[in-house]
């Protein structure tokens, strides 16, 4: 395969001639140039190299047969080694500083263009979709390279050098504080907006107005893959704003898990509680939940095994797929509330069969002669809890007291 980084460097294709070579050079050059690109590192040097082999036909020729390679051992008359290490990055030929150019390659810590900034975009996605999966459409406003002067800003040199700063893009003030005081401060040249370049007004390009870019609607799709979670980030790179002569930045999806009505997540699992009266958890019952893909499903509890107010059932395999393995699943948690009956009936001899099915209940403890009755009434846990001034009175009134709410509170006396 050809070796074509210098080309690529200059932006010219391999058959470019010397005066679009020069040209793009130029050009590439003013904004490289370390004075007024000092993020860009590197780049100014690069250019100019490949700049002079592509402008000498002896050594363009060699690079276009041997490509770098070729430069290096031939006898092209580049003896400077520093410039081929920093071309190689020291190691293996085309391994070190030209991996970063693609693209797609390694993001390190490697100076190379300078690189606009990240978006970030929250995306809310319901727990159905997380489970099923979604492609969802963002449409998203990004400015892009004008297409009708190609992010010149105008037609061919009407790029101009700013006067007021001198293309430097700053603007240096000298304030005269006192005798032999002076002050020097440096601010943005407000002439060129910090660009060092302007364009006359009627040089402007019809469509983006000078302004190099023009904004576009982008329709993003977004794949909501089966299993990912809330925070879970996407990104979509390099398709952020354009700017000439910066590498766009990445847009970020970042989901938004709604909370769900029914199921909560927890990890690969998912919970839910379900309430269910006292005679479903001594008799059993059945109930059918709606899954998150809409599937039915059966919960059924037998009689004979009590479900106490809080406890738990799983059920395997029915919870969150997992990411990147979706046909691998969390498990299904119920928390169970026990809903108590309100009224009691009253009826002697029923209450005798139930006691008689619960199983009975403990002897009664005999009563110390001294024992003095009490009244046992409504305690509101909000008015004044255990221990406050005035709590409630909670007391066993006799060994006919029902135990339902399982709770009793000693209270001192007034
Ligand atoms: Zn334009
Ligand atoms: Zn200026």
């Amino acid at each position: 395969m050809a070796d074509n980084k210098l080309y690529d460097l200059l932006g010219v294709p391999r058959n470019a001639s010397d005066s679009e070579i020069r040209k793009n050079y130029r050009k590439l050059a003013k904004e490289y140039h370390p004075d007024k690109n000092p993020a860009a590192g590197d780049k100014f040097k690069e250019i100019s190299f490949a700049y002079e082999v592509l402008t000498d036909p002896q050594k363009r020729e060699i690079y276009d047969r041997h490509g770098l390679k070729g430069l290096q051992e031939g006898d092209s008359g580049f003896g400077a080694e520093d410039v081929f290490s920093h071309f190689f990055g020291g190691g293996s030929p085309f391994g070190g500083l030209f991996g970063g150019f693609g693209g797609g390659g390694m993001r390190g810590h490697r100076r190379g263009p300078r690189r606009g900034e990240n978006t970030v975009h929250k995306l809310k996605v319901s727990l159905e979709d997380m489970y099923n999966g979604k492609v969802s459409k963002l449409q998203l406003s990004k400015n892009t390279i004008c297409s009708a002067c190609g992010g010149e800003g105008g037609p061919p040199g009407a790029l101009q050098q700013c006067r007021t700063c001198s293309g430097r893009g700053v603007k240096v003030t000298i304030t005269q504080l006192g005798p032999g005081m002076v002050q020097q401060m440096q601010s943005r040249c407000t002439d060129c907006d910090g660009e060092g370049e302007v364009i006359n007004e009627r040089d402007r390009c019809g469509m983006c107005h000078g302004r190099k870019v023009t904004p576009q609607i982008k329709l993003l799709e977004v794949h909501v893959d089966k299993g990912m979670k809330d925070e879970q980030r996407i990104t979509f790179h390099g398709e952020g704003d354009q700017m000439p002569g910066v590498e766009p930045g990445d847009v970020i999806i970042v989901l938004q898990e709604r909370p769900h009505e029914i199921f909560q997540r927890s990890g690969p699992d998912l919970m839910m509680k379900m309430t269910i009266t006292l005679t479903e958890a001594l008799c059993g019952f059945t109930r059918v939940i709606k899954h998150l893909d809409g599937r039915h499903l059966v919960l059924r509890h037998y009689a004979g095994s009590v479900l106490v107010p809080g406890c738990v059932r799983g059920v395997v395999g029915e919870g969150m797929p997992i990411y990147k393995n979706p046909f691998e699943k969390g498990d299904l948690y119920v928390r169970f509330e026990v809903d108590f009956p309100e009224n009691y009936f009253t009826d002697e001899v029923k209450l005798k069969e139930l006691e008689a099915l619960l199983g009975g209940r403990p002897a009664a403890a005999p009563i110390p002669a001294d024992s003095e009755e009490v009244n046992m009434t409504e305690y509101d846990h909000n008015e004044s809890g255990p221990g406050g001034s005035r709590g409630g009175q909670y007391y066993d009134e006799d060994d006919d007291h029902h135990h339902m709410g399982g709770q009793h509170v000693q209270c001192a006396h007034q």
